[in-house]
């Protein structure tokens, strides 16, 4: 063994003290041999100096080997160390190895092999044992950071539960603020509405051109800004879930010839032609006509509010399965592919500078995405920049049950066929109860 061992042997016996400094050596080992005939002795050199392994003889005069071993262990002085027991403490000694000795040898068996076997499964065992102490204690320091880490989560946890409470609350409130506002705002507007149509009226008097080129501004800027207003109020009541749907049986070309006819004159002053191309052979839907419209108002306003020059066409088709189609061309500035799904979002859009050249809220497709969803239809878009867009609207002929029952529960069921009409939020519960139920049964 090239390694040198600081050894300590502890025994009153000078003969046995000399039995193992004889077999040491004659194993052959390279040490640096210590050695003291009593307890006290024993406990200041292993308090003062590091040793790699301890011979404790069991019977020690002044104290035994038991008592040395508990106040090693009380001062936290760790070190191998085997006991040398005499004849018949073998009992002994494995109470002794319970208290933290290392090993154990009767002297009776000390021989050079012996020993240095004894040394050096000792050595082994203890540094196993230092190791074992040593994962044992970065296992706890790692459960402990765990534990740390879990309550943090825990806590993480809460308040990111707080804030999307809060957050919540705040969209309710603002979705609140919103509808609020923007009803209270229709009031006046109307007011402005309707006096300006009465001061264009002749039989009111004349009014110079002046005047009239005035009023008719107020009134065209009256009535764009009820359109903005109607839009921030049908959003809030759709994201409140209390926008409804007061469906019947019409004829769905008529909605859009006199919605086209409506919307003629702003693609007149853009100087756009306005076509319209129904291939319907059945025109009769079972949906809510305002609704349809204002689908369609949607659509156009943004198909010639978004085109310079061209045309725009509205084309109404059949489709498979009971279906109808609504399509809306235009040749205008058109759509980049990345903002084909971000449009259909709440206040997006493609320029959201406030310096941007087109006007709007940024809610109107948002709008006619959730409508058309409620209706049970789908929405398809083809774009390209600087060629135009194609929007086109796919929906139920009839729209059913479980869609407009999300808005407004049907309130007659009649055989197998369901009847139903949307009640208006703003009508009181006694003029609800008397409006028209159902409609006649239709096959459509
Ligand atoms: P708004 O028209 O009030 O801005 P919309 O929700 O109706 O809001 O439309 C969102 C955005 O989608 C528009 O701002 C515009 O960028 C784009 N967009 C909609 N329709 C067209 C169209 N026909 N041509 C080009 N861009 C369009």
């Amino acid at each position: 063994m090239e390694q040198t061992v600081k050894i300590l042997v502890v025994d009153d016996d000078e003969v046995d003290r000399m039995a193992v400094r004889d077999a040491l050596v004659k194993a052959g080992v390279h040490m640096e041999l210590s050695e003291v005939s009593d307890g006290n002795d024993a406990f200041s050199a292993l308090s003062t100096a590091t040793f790699d392994c301890v011979f404790l003889d069991y019977h020690l005069l002044a104290q035994d080997g038991l008592t040395l071993l508990q106040q090693l262990r009380s001062s936290e002085i760790k070190v191998p160390l085997v006991v040398l027991t005499g004849e018949g403490d073998e009992q002994n000694a494995v109470q002794l190895i319970k208290a933290g000795a290392t090993d154990y040898l009767s002297k009776s068996r000390i021989s050079p092999e012996n020993l240095v076997q004894v040394l050096w499964s000792a050595i082994r065992v203890y540094q196993a044992e230092v190791q074992v102490a040593l994962a044992n204690e970065q296992l706890r320091e790692s459960h402990e950071e765990l534990i740390r880490k879990n309550q943090e989560l825990e806590r993480q946890q809460q308040q990111i539960q707080m804030q999307n409470f809060k957050l919540l609350e705040a969209s309710r409130l603002k979705s609140h603020f919103l509808a609020t506002m923007s009803h209270e705002l229709r009031t006046p507007m109307s007011a402005i509405i309707g006096f300006s149509q009465v001061l264009l009226r002749p039989k009111f008097g004349q009014l110079t051109h002046q005047q009239t080129d005035m009023v008719e501004r107020i009134l065209n800027n009256g009535k764009h800004l009820l359109m903005l207003l109607n839009e921030v109020l049908d959003f809030s009541k759709l994201e409140a879930g209390r926008l409804y749907f007061k469906t019947e049986i019409f004829d769905v070309s008529k909605v859009i010839n006199l919605t086209v006819a409506e919307m003629r004159s702003l693609a007149d002053a853009k100087n756009l032609p306005l076509l319209v191309q129904n291939d319907l052979q059945n025109a009769l839907v079972f949906n809510d006509p305002v609704r349809i419209k204002q689908v369609l108002i949607n659509l156009l306003s943004n198909a010639i509010k978004f085109t310079e020059s061209g045309e725009i066409w509205v084309e109404v088709k059949e489709l498979p399965a009971n279906r109808v189609a609504i399509i809306v061309r235009d040749t205008g500035i058109g759509i980049a592919p990345r903002d084909f799904k971000r449009i259909f979002e709440a206040f997006r859009q493609v320029d959201q500078t406030i310096t941007r050249k087109y006007p709007g809220t940024g809610l109107g497709l948002a709008i006619i995405d959730s409508l058309v969803r409620m209706m049970g239809g789908k929405i398809f878009l083809e774009s390209k920049v600087g060629i135009g867009s194609m929007f086109k609207i796919e929906l139920p002929r009839q729209i059913t049950l479980s869609t407009v029952a999300a808005n407004a529960p049907p309130f007659q069921l009649d055989g197998d066929e369901i009847l139903y009409s949307a009640q208006n939020p703003h009508q009181s519960s006694s003029q609800a109860k008397s409006a028209p139920i159902g409609y006649p049964k239709f096959k459509l």
